[in-house]
């Protein structure tokens, strides 16, 4: 049977590599496509064709690079299926997941920057010193290196705002998921989008994502990864004095209070904790429960962790998914020995599944205290922990333990407390009694080990252009 080969997109078109690396199918184990793997040559390819395409797309009216946005998201609307079909095949995660979720928000990205591109202003100021006004034209070049656990949602968040700034891209999606990227190159070329303003080139990170970054054409670098990739990436970009957008690890908290509606939200709860097999940067790793309800919190917990069954990708009553590799199904049970070891009790789960696949059962553990390397280290799998705390002090104090500060949840009727606590818990993203609710507009990031900089919205446009201010003496 002929493999699928997922070629790079450089400069409008389908281009073989010069080499092939196997794609996994998580839910099986089994290889069920070849990626091309790339080398610097490609990398110098996409660039230079990003650079011809500059001009000429950097100097369309706003309105017109807005159409082409909004033509990408008709286009993808209308393939919705088949990228969703594509993404949870490449993931191991559940078909209803990609389909009423992650892809529907990859079409939102596109559509919102579409829109963002007509309302972006700038500046003016005047009164204190002449008239000034800032311009923002588009950087030129820029590189967006993205991961594996939602693939074609945090790849469209990137290059949207690129795009709608007015810049050319070199994208280079996750070696490990590069199904959905390259089936989007196929749809930019369907709908005519001018060669090498968008430019995919697949491969591994030293190889590919390196030279990109080093790249003396490339103007900015925007990241969603491990926060390691992230300080090699700063690394590399400092000494050229490259702007930088890094989103990077979580160890988020979930601060669940007596007198919360808990048990009304459930659901969003173990979503909070679950979703997506735990692969999500925003999940709530770290369940911290007031000690008034933490016995039965955690009882209900385990009962409903437990039942978050494996199945078909495809049946909507599958929630638990497969890990997206090899690799990282043997990282989350090598987390999983480790919390053993430090003394954690596992209530539910801490087990592989008996079927083919890179499958974890939901893994629950108790008793271990916020100096635990299971509380202070990324896991990234379906793995929750829990702490008793006993007042808002101690749980402020749990929930700022360790260098990440991406997301926070806070679960409380207390108006006073969720706004206290909200100004208080160190993260970039507070969210009180909801879980991964999203207006594209708001700043998105991370503080700490969580990253540097912010998506979304005015942010993401401001961070594609490079302000230039004019002076104007008024006599
Ligand atoms: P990763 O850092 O291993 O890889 C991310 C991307 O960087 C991939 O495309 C990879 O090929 C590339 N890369 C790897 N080494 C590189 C190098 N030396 N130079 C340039 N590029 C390189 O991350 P991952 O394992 O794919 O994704 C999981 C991580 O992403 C988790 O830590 C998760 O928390 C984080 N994440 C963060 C956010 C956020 O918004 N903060 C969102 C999703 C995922």
């Amino acid at each position: 049977m002929d493999m699928d080969r997922f070629g790079h997109f450089i400069d409008g078109e389908t281009r073989a590599g010069s080499a092939w690396r196997p794609v996994f199918e998580p839910a099986s184990g089994e290889i069920y496509a070849e990626v091309a793997d790339g080398i610097e040559s490609d990398v110098l390819l996409a660039v230079q064709s990003a650079e011809s395409a500059f001009p000429a797309w950097a100097a369309l009216p706003t309105s017109e690079r807005s159409r082409w946005l909004e033509t990408l998201a008709q286009a993808l609307e209308q393939r919705r299926d088949a990228f969703a079909a594509a993404e949870s095949r490449d993931t191991g995660k559940p078909l209803a997941l990609a389909r009423n979720v992650e892809i529907p928000r990859a079409i939102a990205n596109l559509r919102f920057f579409a829109h963002a591109a007509t309302q972006f202003a700038s500046e003016s100021h005047h009164g204190e010193a002449g008239l000034n006004y800032t311009l923002r034209p588009p950087l030129g070049v820029v590189a967006a290196i993205s991961p594996w656990n939602l693939p074609l949602y945090l790849f469209t968040w990137k290059i949207a705002p690129a795009l709608a700034a007015g810049n050319t891209v070199v994208a280079k999606p996750s070696e490990i998921t590069p199904a959905t990227a390259t089936l989007f190159g196929q749809l930019a070329a369907d709908i005519g989008l001018p060669r090498g303003v968008l430019n995919i080139v697949h491969g591994a990170g030293p190889a590919v994502g390196e030279p990109l970054v080093r790249h003396p054409a490339i103007k900015a670098i925007s990241f969603t990864g491990s926060t390691a990739v992230g300080r090699r990436i700063a690394g590399l970009a400092a000494p050229e004095l490259k702007k930088v957008s890094l989103e990077l690890g979580g160890k988020n908290a979930t601060l669940v209070f007596a007198n919360s509606d808990w048990r009304a939200h459930l659901d969003t709860l173990l979503r909070s904790a679950l979703q997506n097999a735990g692969q999500i940067c925003l999940c709530g790793s770290r369940l911290l429960v007031q000690q008034a309800i933490y016995e039965e919190f955690r009882d209900v917990l385990v009962e409903r962790a437990a039942g978050w069954q494996a199945g078909p990708l495809d049946d909507p009553d599958t929630r638990l998914g497969a890990l997206v590799s090899q690799a990282h199904f043997d990282k989350v049970l090598a987390c999983i020995a480790r919390a053993r070891v430090e003394g954690g009790r596992v209530l539910t789960g801490g087990h592989t599944l008996d079927r083919p696949g890179w499958y974890i059962a939901p893994t629950v553990i108790e008793g271990l205290g916020p100096e635990a390397a299971t509380n202070r280290e990324e896991i990234f799998g379906p793995v929750v922990t829990l702490q008793p705390f006993e007042d808002e002090a101690h749980a402020l104090a749990l929930a700022n333990a360790g260098d990440y500060g991406l997301a926070a949840t806070v679960w409380t009727r207390d108006l006073d407390r969720a706004h206290r606590l909200a100004a208080q818990l160190r993260a970039g993203i507070v969210w009180i009694n909801t879980w991964m609710t999203r207006d594209l507009r708001t700043p998105f990031g991370g503080t700490g080990a969580s990253g540097l900089g912010r998506e979304g919205g005015l942010e993401a446009m401001r961070f594609f252009t490079e302000p230039k201010n004019v002076c104007i003496a008024l006599r």
